[in-house]
C-alpha cells in the first residue's frame, strides 16, 4: 500500500489535543498518510522563529497536502494571520466548508446540507489598510477579475463534479458596485457561457443571511467573496450544531490545506474538553481529496469508515460537551475508533 507524506501542523490552543486524536483516529482506521510534523503560530514563535516558518512553507509546497490545527496570531503586534499568509504565499484560492445536519446532533433545522465556497486571497483580507488623517484609517477591499473569475470556475466546477443543482451568490453590489459588481458579474458570466445546466441565484446578503436562518434547506452551493463566506461559514456552523462540527478545505494550484473553521479556542485550551470532530471530518476530506486527486481508493475507503464511525458513535449519543454530551477530546476519539468496521 502506498503512503502519502502529509504535512501536520498541530497549531495553537485546542489544536494539539485535537490533532492528536485525529491522529488516533486515522492510524487506526489505517489512513494510508505518514506525517510531516511542521510548526506555525506561536508553537513557531515559541522557538524563535516566524509565525509561518518558510520550512513550514516549503514542505507543503513539496508534499502539496498539509491537515492543520488552528494557529494563533498575536492580535496588534504587526504580525500577519498565519491563515491569511498561507492561503497567499500558496495561492490557495478556493476554501470549502461543507455544512450538513449531523444525525444524534438535533438542531432547529433536520434537512441542511450545504457547501460553502469562498474567495480566499482578496477582499478585505488585502491586508492593505492606511492611517489618512490623524482621524481616519482606511481598509482596502481588493477585487481583480482573475481572481473573481478563478473562484466562479472553481465553484461551478466543484458543484459539476458533487452533483450539486444550484449555486446561489451572496454580494452587496447595490452597494459595492465595483468590487462585489465584478464578483457577481463574473460569476453570472460563467454561469451563462459555461454551465447553464446548474441553477443560478444572487441575493443581496443581507437578505440571504435572513433566509438562511428560515430555512437553510432552500440552499446547495453559496459562492461567497473573502470576508461574507467567513462570516456566513460560522452562521451555517451554528445551523448544524456549532463549529466543532464544520471541516475546511482549502484549494489551489500548487496544494490543499485541510483545517476545521473554528479558531484555537484558548477559552477551553489545556482542558481535554474540545471537540476533535471537525478535524477528523476535515481529515476525511483530505482522505477523499487523495482518492480522487491521487486515485487512491484504499484513501477513499478509509474516509467511508471514518465517517460511519463517527456518525454511529453521535446516533449513539457519544458526543462531547459541545454539542451536550459528556465526553472529553480523548474519550470521543476512541468512541470513534471502537466503531470502525
Ligand atoms: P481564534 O482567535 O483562534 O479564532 P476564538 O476563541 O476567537 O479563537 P474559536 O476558537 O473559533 O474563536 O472559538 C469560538 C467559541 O467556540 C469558543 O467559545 C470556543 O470554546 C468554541 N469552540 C471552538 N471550537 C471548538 C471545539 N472544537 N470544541 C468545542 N468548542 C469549540
Amino acid at each position: 500500500m502506498r503512503t502519502h507524506p502529509i504535512v501536520l501542523i498541530p497549531g495553537d490552543g485546542i489544536g494539539p489535543e485535537v490533532t492528536a486524536a485525529t491522529k488516533r483516529v486515522l492510524a487506526a482506521a489505517g489512513a494510508p498518510v505518514e506525517w510531516v510534523e511542521c510548526q506555525a503560530g506561536l508553537a513557531a514563535l515559541a522557538q524563535g522563529r516566524e509565525v509561518l516558518p518558510q520550512d513550514t512553507l516549503d514542505a507543503i509546497e513539496r508534499h502539496r497536502v498539509a491537515l492543520k490545527g488552528p494557529c494563533t496570531t498575536p492580535v496588534g503586534e504587526g504580525f500577519t494571520s498565519v491563515n491569511v499568509q498561507l492561503r497567499k504565499q500558496l495561492n490557495l484560492y478556493a476554501a470549502v466548508r461543507p455544512v450538513r445536519n449531523l444525525t444524534g446532533v438535533p438542531t432547529r433545522f433536520s434537512d441542511v446540507d450545504l457547501i460553502i465556497v469562498r474567495e480566499n486571497t482578496e477582499g478585505l483580507y488585502s491586508g492593505v489598510e492606511n492611517q489618512i488623517t490623524e482621524d481616519a484609517v482606511m481598509s482596502m477591499k481588493v477585487a481583480t477579475q482573475t481572481a473573481c473569475v478563478r473562484i466562479a470556475h472553481w465553484a461551478f466546477r466543484f458543484a459539476t463534479r458533487r452533483r450539486r443543482k444550484k449555486i446561489t451568490v451572496f454580494h452587496k453590489a447595490n452597494i459595492m458596485k465595483m468590487t462585489d459588481g465584478l464578483f457577481l458579474r463574473s460569476a453570472r458570466r460563467v454561469h451563462q457561457h459555461e454551465y447553464p445546466n446548474i441553477e443560478y441565484q444572487e441575493l443581496i446578503i443581507d437578505a440571504g443571511c435572513m433566509k438562511l436562518v428560515q430555512d437553510p434547506s432552500q440552499f446547495d452551493l453559496l459562492l461567497l467573496e473573502n470576508l461574507y463566506g467567513d462570516v456566513v461559514s460560522d452562521l451555517c456552523a451554528g445551523l448544524v450544531g456549532g463549529l466543532g462540527v464544520v471541516p475546511g478545505a482549502n484549494y489551489g494550484e500548487r496544494g490543499a490545506v485541510f483545517e476545521a473553521v473554528h479558531g484555537s479556542a484558548p477559552d477551553i485550551a489545556g482542558k481535554g474538553v474540545a471537540n476533535p470532530l471537525a478535524l477528523i471530518m476535515s481529515a476525511v476530506m483530505m482522505l477523499n481529496h487523495l482518492a480522487e486527486d491521487l486515485d487512491d481508493a484504499a484513501a477513499g475507503a478509509c474516509a467511508e469508515r471514518i465517517k460511519a464511525a463517527y456518525n454511529q458513535a453521535l446516533e449513539e449519543g457519544q458526543k462531547t460537551r459541545d454539542l451536550g454530551g459528556p465526553l472529553g477530546t480523548d474519550q470521543f476519539a476512541s468512541a470513534v475508533i471502537e466503531r470502525l468496521r
